[in-house]
């Protein structure tokens, strides 16, 4: 067995007796295995060992690695965890199954305009800015509600879940407990929150995807 697929096996059992010891019976938490600066061969390593749940944070990194393994493994999810440039956005629709980072009208009105054009359909997700920090992507929670009907209502577009990223510096169980009130009132089914940190906690507190990097594939890249 390789290394990462050590990690992989270990992570599952965790997400799984992390969803035991919160009673979550009939809950599933995904693994969204993010490989970010990691070579092909690491994201490889991963699919042999079972794994299908990718997320990078660029689209031309992503596309340089993911196209050629597309076509080798059909049933690879790739989710976008990174902050989104409009010009970015046709690429995006293309090669993205899920795009997580839906963080303001100006790249939703895009991304309305490109998946009608293409006729692909990716699954959203709204960014959440739970700690309102001015530096960070993400809307405020505030305001999610008005910025959903804006998306689903006047632009047409199809929301499934919320995505956050807490404050690096802060105990991040308050952040993932307003997500998932959040979620619960807004009817949406799917909540990403939760890393290699903290993704047992967010388990616990309901997330459906985790987002881990460094607790699988070792260190980053760059
Ligand atoms: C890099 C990244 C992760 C993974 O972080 P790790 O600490 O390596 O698990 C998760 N979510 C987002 C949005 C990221 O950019």
């Amino acid at each position: 067995m390789t290394q990462i697929a050590k990690n992989l096996h270990n992570i599952l059992q965790k997400i799984e007796k992390s969803a035991q010891k919160a009673q979550l019976s009939n809950h599933r938490t995904l693994l969204v295995a993010v490989s970010k600066t990691q070579p092909a061969e690491a994201i490889e390593d991963a699919l042999l060992a079972g794994q299908r749940l990718f997320g990078e944070n660029r689209v031309a990194e992503a596309q340089s690695k993911f196209i050629d393994l597309k076509k080798r493994f059909s049933d690879i999810e790739l989710h976008l965890i990174g902050p989104l440039q409009t010009n970015k956005v046709a690429a995006a629709v293309a090669l993205f199954d899920v795009i997580q980072t839906v963080d303001r009208p100006k790249l939703a009105e895009a991304l309305a305009k490109e998946i009608k054009k293409q006729g692909r359909t990716p699954r959203l997700f709204i960014e959440v800015n739970t700690g309102l920090e001015p530096q960070k992507a993400g809307v405020d929670p505030e305001t999610t509600g008005d910025f959903l009907a804006y998306c689903e209502g006047t632009l047409g577009l199809k929301i499934s879940g919320l995505m956050c990223i807490p404050p690096a510096d802060q105990d991040p169980t308050p952040h993932f407990a307003l997500l998932k009130k959040l979620a619960e009132s807004l009817n949406l089914p799917f909540i990403s929150m939760g890393m290699s940190a903290d993704f047992e906690k967010a388990v616990e507190l309901g997330a459906t995807h985790v987002r881990v990097g460094t607790a699988i594939f070792g260190e980053r890249r760059q």
